[in-house]
C-alpha cells in the first residue's frame, strides 16, 4: 500500500498494508507493526528477533467520514532469548495500543473530551462510539485526571453523591452469593470559590471521603471550615471522614450558604 494511505490513516506505530471493502460495506484496514521498539522486551528491554507466532486484534478506532471503519493490527509475538529476563515470549505494543487495550488512545482521547470537555453523557458518548460504558466512564477518568490539577484550599466543601448507573444484581465470585451492586460516585466541590468540581471518587462511603482527604494536603484540610449540603441524605460517611481526617475538631460543621446556621455532625 501507498505510503499516502498510511498517512492519511495516521495511526502512529502501524502502517497500512491494504483497505478492503466488505460486502456489507464495512471498511476494513490491515495494518502491521511499523516501529521498531515494539519488538523491545517490555522486562529487559532488548529488541527481539525470534518470532514466535503471528496474532491479529482489532482495536476499536475513531470512525473515518460518515461511518466506522474496522482496524485489523497484524502484529508478532516474539520470544525473549536473554538468559536473565524472566519473561519468556510478549506480544508486540505501541504507545496508541499498549498491552490488553482494545481500543486505540486516539480513540479514548476523543471520547474522553465528549464527555469531560463537551459534557456529553457516558452513555450516550459510549452508543455514539460504539464502546461499553464502563470503557468510555474509563476514558472520561484518564481524560479529567490530566486536566484536574491539584485543589487550592477553599473554606466550604461540597460533598456530593451521584448515582451512576442502575442497581443491578451480580454473583460474587468468591462466596458464589448474589450481592446487590449500587453503583454511586462522590464528588467534591468547591463551594465558596469558584473552582468548581475538585475531584471524584466511586461509591459513598466514609472510606471513599477519608480516601480523598488524605491525598490533599494538611493545608487544604486545615483551611476546610463547613462542609455542604447542611442536610445530606447520609451523614455517617462525613462523620467518620471528620473523625479520621478532623481527630482533634469534636465537629465538622455543616452549614448551607443560603444560612447563617449551622448544624454540627
Ligand atoms: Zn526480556
Amino acid at each position: 500500500m501507498t505510503d499516502g494511505t498510511t498517512l492519511l490513516f495516521g495511526l502512529p506505530g502501524v502502517e497500512v498494508e491494504r483497505v478492503e471493502r466488505l460486502a456489507d460495506g464495512t471498511r476494513v484496514v490491515h495494518a502491521v507493526t511499523a516501529q521498531e521498539a515494539a519488538a523491545a522486551c517490555p522486562s529487559c528491554g532488548v529488541v527481539s528477533t525470534s518470532v514466535k507466532a503471528r496474532v491479529t486484534t482489532s482495536p476499536r478506532d475513531i470512525p473515518y467520514g460518515q461511518d466506522r471503519i474496522v482496524l485489523r493490527w497484524n502484529k508478532t509475538r516474539w520470544r525473549c532469548r536473554e538468559d536473565y529476563c524472566g519473561r519468556s515470549s510478549f506480544t508486540e505494543s505501541i504507545p496508541q495500543v499498549p498491552a490488553r487495550a482494545r481500543t486505540t488512545g486516539r480513540l479514548r482521547t476523543q471520547i474522553g473530551a465528549a464527555i469531560g470537555d463537551a459534557a456529553r453523557s457516558v452513555a450516550e458518548v459510549a452508543a455514539a462510539h460504539g464502546v461499553s460504558w464502563p470503557t468510555a466512564h474509563r476514558a472520561f477518568i484518564t481524560h479529567a485526571e490530566v486536566e484536574l490539577t491539584e485543589p487550592k484550599p477553599t473554606r466550604v466543601l461540597g460533598i456530593d453523591e451521584t448515582r451512576r448507573g442502575k442497581p443491578r444484581w451480580e454473583r460474587c465470585t468468591e462466596t458464589g452469593r448474589w450481592v446487590r451492586v449500587d453503583p454511586w460516585d462522590t464528588g467534591f466541590v468547591d463551594v465558596a470559590g469558584s473552582q468548581g468540581l475538585l475531584g471524584q471518587r466511586e461509591g459513598r462511603t466514609g472510606a471513599a471521603i477519608i480516601d480523598w482527604l488524605r491525598e490533599r494536603t494538611p493545608q487544604f484540610r486545615d483551611v476546610i471550615e463547613f462542609v455542604w449540603p447542611s442536610t445530606p441524605p447520609r451523614c455517617t460517611p462525613r462523620r467518620s471522614a471528620r473523625q479520621a481526617c478532623f481527630p482533634t475538631r469534636r465537629s465538622w460543621s455543616i452549614t448551607s450558604t443560603s444560612s447563617s446556621s449551622a448544624t454540627t455532625r
